[in-house]
């Protein structure tokens, strides 16, 4: 643990500007660099959630009553607290998340972006207006929700929070947010600094809890809105459940990301990417590379990627997974392949990191010749794990790709243009990159997967977000008594 940092022994709840244990109970929140305690997280009750909604409520009629130019001011300041802060939100998402020092601040400055996105909200949302007939003009505006939920996962302990914080709350409405109980720091961390930037009080309130606080949420009468960042198994739940009690809902789930290299690929550029995206954040990204589909004689591409693998290296360019489970469940994975006839080119099984030897460490794996129907091709893997499938041409590679029931990412790595163009229209993924491992859009554009990644209409971000975090009233007005009436108006 970095010697600057003072983590609080109990990570509480965040209601109405305050800090409070509630009612709640604790279980251990750990380093997963080295297995040791860093921190108890409460598990809130329902009572605890219903304390926030009710600051949330108290919150909103000021709070939804200002312009946006006005509220936005906060987020301006709270941009300069998060650089200002850049470090030690750094070491937090590093100390309770695992993945390494460049990482964690990238996650951060990723989060700096958003909150820039949402600084410019009223440079991009204008209310329409048009004289629809004579005298009579139609007016359309972006109202606030009310109060909305946002339910977020370990892996991006701080951007996540921070991919719908400062849009939900730019836009006028007031937030509860339960961050994962194995990460809900640097959460924690964030509530504190907008607090400092201005915020008022009850407009962010953080809930912390398990599986128990996400139903009550999604059972809430007075929460309107819920959004989801986590596993697919999950995100249907809570789609479900949210939107049969009638709220609006999106829920973003797991991913398997194929990337489709061809014959003519660009061998350094395919490797460096294909490597880089399968073993970043140690392969817990949603949009991390998990499938390779090999299309055609590219062995030369498969022994570079090798190479490129067998230098990221555990502790020092390669952070942890989260738990032991996640250990154990990646390395079931691998070797659950090879029993089944695929062959492991790079073994990340069994490492350990001296020094951290209770560290959940998994090191970067190739696994060759995996087949479509092997359950490492078809599930999510979580870890630096990359399967590579060979197929003769491009159409059974983008049959591969579409049969899985996931649709995050995909990639294709070629130098022909039409080629590429030809993948991109025909995979079944929300974002599609050439030759990037990680398609990420970058604000403006808006984040969010399709089939089985993503339930729900918005994006979860960017312009597309917007209409998720606000309602259109539609205005229509006469004044002049002079003004004819006719059959519109
Ligand atoms: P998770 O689904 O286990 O947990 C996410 C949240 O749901 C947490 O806050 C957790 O407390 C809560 N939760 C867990 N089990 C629950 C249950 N049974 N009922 C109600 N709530 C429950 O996800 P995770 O392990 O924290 O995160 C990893 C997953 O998130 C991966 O599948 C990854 O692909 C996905 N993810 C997706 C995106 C995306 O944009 N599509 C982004 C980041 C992470």
């Amino acid at each position: 643990m970095s010697s600057t940092l003072s983590i609080s022994p109990i990570t509480k709840n965040f209601i109405n500007g305050v800090l409070s244990n509630g009612q709640a109970t604790t279980i251990d929140v750990l380093s997963p660099s080295d297995g040791k305690v860093i921190s108890k997280v409460v598990l809130s009750s329902t009572d605890d959630l219903s304390d926030a909604v009710a600051a949330a409520h108290k919150a909103l009629p000021g709070w939804s009553g200002m312009t946006l130019k006005e509220r936005v001011q906060v987020f301006y300041k709270f941009r300069q607290l998060l650089e200002r802060d850049i470090e030690e939100l750094t070491e937090l998402v590093h100390l309770e998340n695992g993945k390494i020092h460049s990482e964690a601040r990238a996650e951060v400055m990723k989060g700096i972006e958003l909150t820039e996105f949402a600084c410019s909200l009223p440079q991009m949302i204008s209310d329409e207006i048009q004289e629809v007939s004579q005298g009579v003009e139609c007016r359309t505006s972006h109202v606030p929700v009310g109060v909305v939920a946002s339910i977020t996962p370990f892996n991006f302990p701080a951007m996540v929070p921070l991919w719908t914080i400062p849009n939900a709350i730019a836009l006028g409405n007031c937030m509860i947010i339960k961050p994962s109980e194995q990460t809900p720091i640097s959460a924690m961390k964030i509530a504190e600094l907008l607090k400092e930037a201005g915020l008022p009080d009850g407009i962010l309130n953080v809930i912390n809890g398990d599986k128990q606080i996400v139903e009550a949420i999604c059972d809430h009468p007075d929460i309107e809105a819920v959004s989801f960042v986590g596993s697919t198994h999950v995100a249907k739940i809570v789609y479900q459940r949210a939107t049969s009690n009638l709220k609006r809902c999106v829920a973003l789930g797991g991913a398997k990301n194929h990337l489709i290299v061809l014959p003519d690929a660009h061998v350094d550029m395919t490797a460096t990417n294909v490597a880089a995206s399968m073993a970043g954040c140690a392969g817990q990204r949603c949009m991390a590379a998990s499938a390779m589909v090999a299309v055609g004689q590219i062995d030369h591409i498969v022994d570079r990627i090798c190479e490129e693998a067998r230098n990221i290296k555990v502790g020092e360019n390669l952070g942890t997974v989260i738990s032991q489970a996640a250990k154990d469940r990646i390395e079931r994975y691998i070797t659950e392949a090879e029993e089944q006839g695929a062959k492991v080119l790079v073994d990340g099984r069994n490492v350990t990191v001296p020094g951290k030897e209770d560290g959940f460490y998994v090191g970067t794996t190739v696994i060759d010749h995996v087949r479509p129907d092997m359950k490492i091709a078809q599930e999510e893997v979580f870890g630096p794990v990359l399967s590579i499938m060979r197929t003769d041409n491009i159409d059974d590679a983008i049959k591969i790709e579409n049969a899985s029931n996931y649709g995050n990412a995909s990639s294709v790595f070629t130098q022909n243009g039409s080629m590429a163009n030809y993948v991109m229209d025909r995979v079944s993924a929300g974002m599609v990159g050439v030759n990037i491992g990680v398609p990420v859009p970058r604000e403006p554009f808006s984040f969010g997967g399709w089939n089985e990644s993503r339930f729900g209409v918005n994006d979860i971000t960017g312009k597309s977000s917007i209409s998720f975090w606000t309602k259109l009233k539609k205005r229509t007005t006469k004044w002049n008594p002079e003004d004819r009436t006719n059959w519109m108006s």
